[in-house]
């Protein structure tokens, strides 16, 4: 063990390395006040760069996502980093088309009939209550949307065009992250943090308070800041000043236990936040996914789809024997076809198996990647024709707080320690506008790019 202190350098770690992990490390090295010789960024991720919902996520951007204070700035980045770095080839950057569709699906047996992605089970969950189309019929099909079967269409309704929605491929923009972050002298090591270790701070003339704004999404008084935290070296409240001192890792490879130190800690372990700072209410919702190769090539369109599929009687050889097999329920699979002639879908979520240790340990349901398989299959030839090659699940991490959308950006009251997490189902979306905020905080001392006083982590821990 090593704690290295003392030294006026300023050392910055960031723990995970996901999307908000890597895009953190990028924007903390575009800052114009950072010097390689001053300070030092280390980003400690347990298992591998992206293995969690950062690599496996749809990857569409819209500027209707939220939260709406940093969602226009986190588009435009998004245009501006694939501008420069050529994030059209490098991460599939591109604009997309966005449309709502309701359709009704071949059933299980017509499927089984016609072959190609037809023998899974029809498993249908609840649909999600999204939009109601309002648009009937075929006609309001768009004609470039040719690969889905249009007189399957009860409706459709544009969402985004140009101008609203883009995409990218989440794996592929993360690992560009990280890559231009190491470039500028950005440390990556493969480890498992263990302790956020701390010391006393000297005596500070600015109270410890959240900023004084609307607080009506809070379900309760805020819990005693970080009082339960079971790692050891932690334990601190509200009301004795506490400063981050290092960090303390497991080697995924060597299992050495190392501590490193750290004046500033950045948390940003998405769905595991809470296992290193436990009155952080952030939990993980699992969902699956799988990518299709097509049988031919599609157009650039993201789908939300709400999709009832006709019932199928239970029969000895079905996979299921529940009620939901034989019941005609809308099912809403999201469709993102992607440049490089894949085919991404993902499903609802689900809480049936809680966050695992790590994101190698998440378990994957074939039997609900199955389901993804026939329900899109069941709207389109391209995709039942085309071939599978990736069955996937992961954790996207949300905030149990009533009325809080998240993420959480910014200072935890704990001196040096600050949490980019939270996410939901837009971290893609967010990632470069996180990033910038939070090299802000750490070099200007304050969120200068937009106003994000209703993110602030200290509202809510
Ligand atoms: C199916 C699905 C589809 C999605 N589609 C979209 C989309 O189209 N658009 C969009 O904007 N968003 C989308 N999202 C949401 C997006 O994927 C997430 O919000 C985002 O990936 C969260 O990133 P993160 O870096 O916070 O978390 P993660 O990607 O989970 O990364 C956290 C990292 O921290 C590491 N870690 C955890 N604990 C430790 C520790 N103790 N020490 C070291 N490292 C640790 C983990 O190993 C992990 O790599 C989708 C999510 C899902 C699940």
């Amino acid at each position: 063990m090593t704690v290295m202190e003392g030294t006026d350098r300023q050392e910055i770690v960031i723990i995970g390395g996901g999307i908000i992990g890597c895009t953190t490390a990028y924007y903390l090295t575009r800052h114009p006040a950072y010097d390689p010789s001053k300070h030092s960024i280390t980003v400690i991720e347990a298992t591998r760069i992206a293995g969690g919902a950062s690599g496996k996520a749809g990857g569409l951007l819209a500027v209707w996502a939220y939260p709406n204070n940093i969602v226009p700035l986190s588009f435009k980045l998004h245009q501006d980093l694939a501008q420069e770095h050529g994030g059209e080839e490098n991460w599939g950057y591109r604009k997309v088309s966005c449309g709502n569709l309701e359709a009704t699906g071949r059933g299980r047996n017509e499927l089984e009939r016609l072959g190609g992605q037809a023998g899974m089970s029809l498993g249908k969950r609840s649909g999600e209550k999204g939009r109601k189309v309002t648009n009937g019929g075929r006609s309001a099909l768009p004609k470039d949307l040719d690969w889905i079967l249009p007189d399957l269409i009860k409706g459709y309704e544009k969402m985004g065009g140009s101008k609203e929605t883009a995409q990218v491929h989440p794996y592929q923009f993360t690992m560009a992250m990280i890559r231009l972050a190491e470039e500028q002298g950005v440390k990556v090591i493969i480890g498992s943090v263990q302790a956020i270790n701390y010391a006393e701070a000297s005596p500070s003339p600015t109270p410890i308070t959240p900023p004084a704004e609307d607080n009506s999404y809070l379900s309760g008084p805020p819990s005693p800041a970080l009082s339960s935290v079971s790692l050891g070296s932690f334990s601190s409240g509200r009301s004795t000043r506490r400063k981050v001192k290092s960090v303390t890792y497991k080697d995924r490879e060597t299992e050495e236990i190392h501590t490193i130190p750290s004046t500033t800690t950045i948390l940003a372990a998405g769905p595991w936040t809470s296992k290193l700072y436990p009155s952080a209410p952030i939990s993980g919702l699992r969902a699956h996914s799988v990518t299709i190769t097509p049988a031919s090539p599609v157009s650039a369109y993201a789908l939300f789809t709400e999709i009832t599929i006709p019932p199928t009687p239970p029969s000895p050889s079905y996979r299921y024997h529940s009620s939901r097999n034989i019941q005609a329920e809308p099912v809403s699979p999201e469709i993102y076809s992607r440049p490089n002639n894949e085919i991404y879908v993902c499903g609802e979520g689900d809480m049936e198996v809680e966050v695992p240790e790590t994101t190698a340990d998440v378990e994957v349901d074939e039997n609900r990647c199955d389901d993804l398989i026939a329900q899109v299959s069941s709207i389109s030839d391209h995709i039942r024709l085309g071939r599978v090659t990736r069955k996937q699940a992961c954790y996207l991490p949300i905030l149990s707080v009533g009325g809080h959308g998240g993420p959480l950006i910014g200072e935890t009251g704990t001196e040096g320690l600050l949490m980019a997490t939270g996410h939901s189902c837009w971290g893609i979306n967010n990632a470069p506008a996180t990033g910038k905020l939070i090299s802000e905080m750490v070099f200007d001392g304050k969120a200068i790019s937009a106003d994000i006083g209703q993110l602030d982590p200290r509202r809510i821990l």
